[in-house]
Parts: structure tokens; sequence; C-alpha cells
């Protein structure tokens, strides 16, 4: 028997696509020119089963969703002590690229880019290179398939990475960065760079509802305790200075970035994503939001609401 859930999530596109307001992130030059229009949605089953609609099987690049990953990835390695050393788990309330920096010298939160770059410096490996190829496994782990690097937009980023360095400088002359900034930089560049789908992600966002299990694989790839950490990380700090709007209206983990993804996850249920580049002025897709606020409100996924 068909699914009915197909034509539901098609409908549920359907009835956001002739939105067009937004704009594409355009501080990476590459990211700028990319075709604003595609739009899709999928929602992965804790038993590996996914379902989705419109263009989800199309590549973009994770950007900040990664940030996600990679802080589950560093706690697994360091211990979340460790990690807590480095990184704070305050919402900043500001945009992803503020130069954020606490009364302890931490970054705010991983969620944020001083945040995330801290993380991926704590990585095992001493170059970018041997830490990043940590991290794309990791994020392979999660998708259940080997995922690949758009080079043309890691190149863009990396020709335009003033502030993250700025950033990243900061942080290593107040003793937070565990790595030299050149090589964090370039390695969480990379790690932005990663190709996903909007499936991709949904199956990402399962392996976080689901404790730590890969629902395809069923590779338990974090302890529970950690996938708990990070969603509670992602509640308040997922979605930058719109964060209190999101789990108002929507009230489920979720981490976005500037390709247009977003993930979600509702823990003990399902793993949800949604993708569409334009952006609104957090840097979070017009539609993406859309479609995970109207499968939150459809599914009863919202935390705090009794269903
Ligand atoms: N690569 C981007 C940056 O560091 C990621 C930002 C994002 O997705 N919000 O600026």
């Amino acid at each position: 028997m068909r699914s009915p859930i197909q034509p539901y999530l098609r409908n549920v596109l359907d009835g956001i696509a002739e939105r067009r307001d937004g704009a594409l992130a355009d501080y990476i030059p590459e990211l700028a020119g990319v075709d604003p229009e595609p739009f899709g949605v999928a929602i992965a089953m804790l038993d590996g089963q996914t379902y989705a609609a419109g263009d989800a099987d199309l590549p973009f690049t994770i950007q900040s969703v990664a940030k996600a990953f990679t802080y589950a990835l560093a706690i697994r390695e360091r211990g979340l002590d460790q990690v807590l050393e480095h990184i704070g788990i305050e919402p900043s309330g500001d945009a992803f690229n503020r130069i954020s920096v606490d009364e302890r010298g931490r970054p705010a939160n991983p969620m944020i880019n001083a945040g995330a770059i801290a993380t991926f410096a704590l990585v095992p490996g001493e170059t970018a290179a041997e830490k990043f190829s940590a991290v794309l496994g990791f994020l392979s782990a999660c998708a259940g398939r080997t995922l690949t690097v758009d080079e043309s937009i890691c190149a863009s980023e990396w020709g335009a990475a003033y502030r993250n360095l700025g950033i990243a400088n900061i942080l290593r002359a107040g003793d937070a960065l565990a790595a030299e900034p050149a090589v964090a930089v370039e390695g969480y560049i990379r790690q932005s760079s990663v190709l996903v789908t909007t499936r991709d992600l949904a199956v990402m966002g399962a392996t976080l509802a689901s404790g730590g299990v890969q629902p395809v694989t069923r590779e338990r790839v974090i302890d529970e305790e950690i996938a708990g950490h990070v969603l509670s990380v992602m509640t308040t700090c997922g979605m930058y200075d719109a964060a209190g709007d999101w789990v108002s209206a929507v009230g489920i983990p979720a981490k976005s970035g500037v390709g247009g993804g977003i993930v979600g996850a509702s823990p003990g249920r399902i793993g949800l994503a949604a993708f569409s580049p334009r952006l609104d002025r957090h840097g979070n897709s017009v539609r993406a939001v859309a479609a995970c606020e109207r499968l939150s409100r459809d599914l009863g996924l919202h935390l705090m609401r009794i269903p």
C-alpha cells in the first residue's frame, strides 16, 4: 500500500513553495550563485525508513548544520568536561558570525562560528586534513553513506575567510583554541562545504533522535548521554538569534545552515529536514523554517506542547 506520508509531504511543499522572500547568502561568492528555487523536505523514522518530497535528493553544502555533529564527535573523543572548558552552552542571542567570547574566554556556544571553530580544533588530529578526515568520517557514519566536499564552494569560502580567521585569532590569543587559527578555520570551512541531501539530513537527525544509533546501518555513533546533550544545545542555540522564535513556534532541537538546510530531531520519534536556499535575516532558510513549523504542528512534535 502506498504510504499517505508521501502526498502529505508534497502538500506541505505546495503550501509553501510560492514563498520567494529571503535572499541567498552572498558573503561566500560561490553560494551567491546557486539556484534559489529548489525546495525539499524529508522525514526519517527510527527504523531507517525515509519519506521525501520535492528536491530532497539534490546535494547542497551542509554549512552550519555540521556544527551539531562535530560537537557530538568532539565530546565523544574528548569527553564533555574538556569540551566545556573550551566552549560554553549559553544561547548568544547574536548573529552566527559574532565574535563571541564569554567572561571565561570561551565562545558562548558550539552552534555559532566561534564555538564551532573551537569545536573543530578539539577533534583529534594534528593537521586540518587529519581533523577533517575524522569529521567527514563521522558525518558519513551519521548519514549512512560516504559524503564528499564541494571543492569550489570550499575554495570560495577560504578565499573570503577574513572574519572566521579573525575570530580564530582572538580565541587563540585568549587560549580558547586548541589548534593554530589557520588549521582550525581551514578544516572548519571544509566541514561546512560537505555535500548532503535533504534526505541525508533527515537520517542524520534520526541518528540524534534515536539517542545515537544510525537508523539504517544500526551503528551506534555516540552514547545516548551525548545525544541528549547535543539535542539540548541545539534546542537553545541551533537557530542563532532566532532560537527563541524557533522554540516557541516549532519546539524541537534543530540546526540550520546558510546553504539553506535545516535538520531537526524529535527525540525518540523522528528525524526531519528541509532545504531551500533563500535565507531570512538570521541566516535560516525561509521555506525550510516554514516547512518545519508545519510538520511540527501537524505531527504534534512540539516538545513543550501536550499532543
Ligand atoms: N561556512 C559558514 C561560515 O562560517 C557557515 C555559516 C552558517 O551556515 N551559518 O560563515
